[in-house]
């Protein structure tokens, strides 16, 4: 009867972990380029080409310490027939060399130098008699080349690492140290880079207690506000915590409007059956919003829709789960790809390990179960282990846990020893490896 009521007021669906997925990603694209300092875009995604105006290294240069030598004074030196060159110069990293090499002489080359004009190849010190010279007193005007270290030996041509013109990364990588090492490498001391998204984060529930305030009787201390706000900035976006909103449609509607400058609003509690009505009034006269039951344990309330903002731009908003377990649970299978999507990130699936299921986990309604576990690597395997009681109360479970393992819909439970896939919550996600 109650759910008859709901389904017709709210629209209920039951939805599989799949299509709900489906039909909140429908909803987001990638959001629009900003300019950023380069080392403000660590992590996010590039939104042009980058493509070299020079060369890198812009000249020829040395790989050694040593001298910079004409190959065919050099053929054939050896230890028992050395080559001896006049010394003409010195050139260090940074400097331009101001004379040529003219057969018969040698510059004094430092590594990253520019290989002076004449000069093809570099010999290292070592196949040199310079430190014998220098112990003897003697004058190192000239020097005795001990090895023929071949046409070319520790000469790096300019353009090795890039070439002017060459694409060097292409819109969509995701930048990470190496990349912003590159760009600098280009001379980049800006870059255009997808913006990252702003997550409003709302609480609501007239038992929440905000932090710093004292625990009056009956209340909690809202915790799914910071659980959630951390994996928004986890997951590259920018948390806009709106605090908690109480459960009365004036309280709810100022906070939630507080929310609709945002990429996303995040609310948390008031979703599922048992919630005052007022919540989902609320929203449901903010736009429009499904109240879905996902087949998942935990986190099968969900609510999903469109909210009107300003100017009638259409805010996502998510409401998950007021249970902090099912909260983050929810967060993890359908905020965090939403989140990685509007940066322009495409790797959207969650890092998965196979590993072996120590404990068993039950599946008695057919719902897809994401156990908390612990993981432990032994022998080159995987081995996962559940936290112990898998309330979705039980925030603590949630801080022991590696990851979440999965136990189908359709499987009604997968016993010790068998293989289960695992998703490693604390996993890099920026490279698929
Ligand atoms: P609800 O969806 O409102 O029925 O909430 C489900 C459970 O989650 C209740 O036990 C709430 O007290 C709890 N809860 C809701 N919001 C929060 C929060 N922000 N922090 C911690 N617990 C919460
Ligand atoms: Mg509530």
């Amino acid at each position: 009867m109650t759910s008859d009521h709901a389904h017709r007021h709210y629209g209920e669906d039951m939805l599989s972990v799949e299509e709900a997925l489906e039909r909140i990603l429908t909803v987001f694209s990638p959001l629009a380029p900003e300019e950023k300092p380069l080392l403000e875009a660590l992590g996010q995604v590039l939104a042009e080409d980058a493509v070299a105006a020079f060369d890198i290294p812009p000249l020829p240069n040395s790989a050694m310490d040593g001298y910079a030598v004409r190959h065919d004074d050099i053929r054939g030196a050896s230890a028992t027939s050395p080559k001896t060159l006049r010394v003409i110069g010195l050139v260090a990293a940074g400097q331009v060399p101001q004379q040529a090499v003219a057969p018969g002489t040698a510059i004094r080359i430092m590594t990253g130098a520019p290989i002076p004009a004449g000069a093809d190849t570099v010999v290292p010190f070592e196949d040199t008699d310079e430190l014998q010279r220098k112990a003897a007193g003697r004058s190192l005007q000239e020097i005795a080349i001990r090895l023929d270290v071949g046409r070319g030996a520790s000469v790096r041509p300019a353009g090795e690492d890039v070439a002017r013109r060459e694409k060097v990364l292409s819109k969509g990588t995701i930048l990470r140290p190496q990349e912003l090492g590159v760009l600098a490498s280009l001379g980049h001391s800006r870059v255009m880079v997808i913006r990252r998204p702003v997550v409003a984060v709302l609480a609501t529930g007239d038992e929440l207690e905000e932090l710093g305030q004292p625990l009056g009787p009956g209340k909690i201390y809202d915790s799914n506000t910071y659980s959630v706000a951390a994996a928004v900035l986890r997951y590259g976006g920018v948390p806009h915590l709106l605090g908690i909103a109480r459960d009365n449609l004036e309280d709810m509607e100022a906070k939630v409007a507080g929310g609709l400058h945002a990429d996303l609003l995040i609310t948390s509690a008031g979703v599922s059956k048992g919630d005052y009505d007022v919540v989902k009034d609320v929203l449901m006269r903010q736009g429009h919003i499904g109240f879905w039951s996902v087949r998942m344990r935990p986190a099968k309330p969900l609510a999903f829709g469109l909210l009107r903002g300003p100017g009638g731009r259409q805010v996502p908003h998510l409401g998950l789960p007021g249970n902090p377990v099912s909260a983050m649970v929810a967060f993890e299978a359908f905020a965090r790809p939403a989140i990685l999507k509007m940066q322009g990130k495409t790797r959207l699936r969650k890092p998965t390990i196979e590993a072996v299921l120590e404990d068993p986990i039950h599946n008695n309604d057919g719902r897809r179960v994401y156990a908390r576990v612990t993981v432990a690597r032994r022998n080159g395997a995987y081995y996962a282990r559940t936290t112990g009681a898998q309330g979705s109360n039980l925030l603590t479970s949630m801080a022991k846990a590696k990851g979440l393992a999965i136990c189908p819909e359709d499987t009604p439970g997968i016993q010790a020893g068998q293989r289960v896939q695992v998703w490693m919550l604390d996993w890099p996600e920026e490279v698929e490896v």
